[in-house]
């Protein structure tokens, strides 16, 4: 008997004959005098036309191309998932008190159907506190994503879900993955995949909600709202939520949980501002500030590993011989595109590496033991509030070592690190009336 599970609330362009249910419509419609694709709801531009005058979509051509010629075939979601006990979780951690209230109020609006927030301070263990929900949602019979539009947080997150949630079948979806797609209750991809998808999911969880490109893309938008079921709901989760999502918490259109302290009970680091004024130039002539070399010399010294931000990937290569040529060996440098970037990161966090030079690319999703953090050039545009935020709760993760020092190098006291330390201090104002306690 052939499988059509395949196309189980999944929107392809291939057909399987004979599929029972089997619902098919135009991949790209007219809309009054315009085109608009059915696959990521974006509109066609009146250029995009093949030489025989054909349409195609341009903005998702990456899954694929499609055209006027193209039709879309799905199978409504059929929820055919064996019964589960339990929910398949086989987590057998412990939720401190505050996290298992949020845990609680999490549950609740899931169950209620409610679009939620969980914001939660850097280190506060988002994904442990979501598990109950996830449980009780998976034990129902419930198809679940959990997304996130930074691949390296799936990367991160799969293999504690499949060791957490060990009873249920889960598949990882992400562009170039070495595995094909198969039905499963529980998908965990980034947001792009989500356009594959017609209403297949009772919930979806959205991991860093404000990262790039999610936060400036009306198509990923639209993906997660066409993803879930009419009835269906989606919780956010993020330490930084961006304006927008604020603006919505004010007018309620979002239910929200706060969890202002971290799962240790610590403080968050506060950013220290040193103003270093000339200190592009200097770079340019082979020199760090003078403060911030001192600092690296300690940590370097007492071999606390370190990272150290910069603006752009043309500054990493002058950083890094600048520290080699004062003798801090065993160091590296990492960025987006790097071929290597995943075993540099691995090195790192076993101790191989001692320190590494990095743009914003690790600024969350992952978690270093006894990490310090310098930010050259803090001031620099490309370090958003929240990025500055992200990157200060690299520091003091283990409940074993939760102090650590967090320094940023700017030419001038800017808006957005003015921004980023007052967050932190509303935050910590907020930890402190909780029971957070200072380094
Ligand atoms: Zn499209």
């Amino acid at each position: 008997m052939t499988d059509f599970s395949e196309l189980f609330g999944r929107r392809s362009p291939t057909p399987l004959p004979g599929a029972p249910g089997m619902v098919t419509s135009p991949a790209i419609v007219a809309v009054g005098t315009r085109w608009r694709c059915q696959r990521c709801y974006q509109w066609v531009a009146p250029a995009d036309r093949l030489p025989n005058g054909d349409r195609y979509c341009r903005t998702c051509l990456q899954l694929g191309r499609l055209t006027t010629q193209d039709r879309l075939y799905t199978i409504p979601e059929p929820n055919r998932f064996p019964r589960l006990v339990s929910g398949g979780c086989t987590w057998r951690g412990q939720l401190s008190e505050l996290q298992a209230q949020a845990a609680t109020a999490v549950q609740a609006h899931a169950q209620a159907g409610h679009r939620q927030l969980l914001w939660a301070v850097t280190g506060a263990g988002k994904t442990e506190i979501v598990y109950p929900a996830l449980a009780e949602a998976l034990r129902q019979g419930w198809r679940v994503a959990w997304v996130s539009p930074r691949v390296d947080v799936c990367l991160e997150l799969a293999p504690r879900l499949q060791r957490d949630f060990g009873g249920v079948e889960q598949c990882v979806l992400y562009g170039g993955q070495p595995v094909a797609y198969h039905y499963c209750q529980l998908t965990i991809c980034t947001t792009h995949q989500l356009l594959r998808f017609d209403r297949a999911f009772d919930w979806i969880v959205v991991d860093e909600v404000d990262a790039f490109p999610l936060a400036t893309s009306p198509m990923l938008q639209v993906a997660i709202d066409r993803a879930q079921k009419e009835a269906g709901s989606c919780l956010y989760l993020t330490a930084t939520p961006g304006e927008r999502l604020q603006r919505e918490i004010k007018q309620g259109k979002v239910a929200v949980t706060y969890l202002p302290l971290r799962y240790h009970g610590y403080l968050l680091p506060p950013i220290q501002l040193k103003i270093s004024w000339r200190w592009r130039q200097q770079l340019r002539q082979g020199r760090l500030p003078m403060g911030l070399q001192h600092q690296l010399n300690r940590w370097w010294q007492a071999r606390r590993p370190f990272l150290i931000f910069v603006p752009h990937v043309a500054d990493l290569s002058v950083v890094a011989a600048v520290l080699a040529r004062n003798g801090l060996s065993g160091g590296t440098t990492v960025y987006a595109a790097d071929p290597d970037r995943q075993a540099k990161v691995q090195a790192f966090r076993e101790g191989q590496q001692r320190y590494l030079v990095t743009t914003t690319i690790l600024e969350r999703g992952v978690t270093f033991p006894s990490v310090a953090v310098a930010i050259l050039g803090a001031d620099d545009p490309v370090f958003s509030t929240a990025a500055l935020v992200q990157i200060a709760g690299r520091v003091g993760r283990l409940a074993s070592d939760p102090g650590g020092q967090v320094l940023a190098y700017c030419h001038s006291n800017a808006r957005n690190v003015q921004r980023a330390r007052a967050m932190i201090t509303r935050l910590n104002r907020q930890g402190r009336r909780q029971g957070g306690r200072q380094c």
